[in-house]
């Protein structure tokens, strides 16, 4: 069952760029006919989107006080390998990097970006929200979402930015650049943690959440450069929390 999960969802993460273009999933977006509210109906693939009760992204809100332990980060640079999927920017991250939670390692996969922000606190949208994907030996999922706030510029987003492929469809693997998301994290790392989803089909759910609270600047410039190129707000409209707590 855990196996038969983690290959789907492995699957979906990873290929999400090329399985349209293939043929082999339906086609999704932010807008029109494919807009995340027909997602569930688009394919039997997606039905938990409409079905699922522990979706993301959420609004953070209500919390539950908890002694949650800290998350180590174990991220390492790597060269940098960044793709524009049509959804979104992604970095695909070498292995080697992860974090560990209560003695529980996860491995750094790749990390993407959303503008606006995904995830909300009491209502409050973010200029833009990066997720940190990582799985553990079993395949489960876990994200590490970081939360960008209108103001100075951004140096690590500059630098990635700069070689940000226009065209959808276009990895570029540069080797001579080294890429270190620890210097994205913000200085202080408590978080937000609770159950979730996969923000984009199929939506899967059984991902562990860990929002950090502390937001990174970005400046206007910064994040309209993503979202112009982009051409859509893609963040999925905020989902029900229904029986799940936030534990700070
Ligand atoms: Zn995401």
């Amino acid at each position: 069952m855990k196996t038969t999960v983690a290959v789907a969802v492995g699957a979906g993460l990873l290929l999400a760029g090329t399985a349209w273009a293939s043929g082999h999933s339906a086609h999704w977006g932010y807008s029109g006919h494919e807009a995340p509210e027909f997602w569930g109906d688009l394919s039997s693939d997606y039905a938990i989107c409409k079905s699922g009760k522990n979706q993301s992204p959420i609004d953070v809100a209500s919390l539950v006080e908890a002694e949650l332990s800290p998350i180590v980060f174990q991220y390492h640079g790597v060269p940098l390998d960044i793709v524009n999927n049509g959804h979104t920017i992604k970095v695909n991250y070498a292995p080697g990097s992860s974090v560990i939670v209560n003695g529980h390692t996860s491995n750094l996969l790749q990390f993407h970006f959303h503008t606006p922000s995904e995830n909300t606190v009491k209502g409050q949208f973010f200029a833009m929200e990066a997720h940190l994907v990582h799985s553990d030996d079993v395949g489960n999922l876990s994200v590490v979402g970081v939360l960008f706030e209108e103001g100075s510029s951004n140096p690590f987003i500059e630098g990635l930015w700069g070689h940000m492929p226009e065209k959808t469809g276009v990895s570029k693997s540069l080797p001579e650049v080294t890429v270190n998301v620890t210097d994205m994290l913000p200085a202080k790392k408590s978080y937000y943690r609770f159950n979730g989803s996969l923000t984009t089909p199929p939506c899967s759910e059984g991902v562990s959440w860990m929002l950090l609270k502390n937001p990174v600047p970005v400046s206007k410039a910064q994040a309209v450069k993503f979202h112009t190129l982009m051409g859509v707000d893609n963040n999925r409209p905020i989902q029900p929390v229904n029986a799940r707590p936030v534990l700070q």
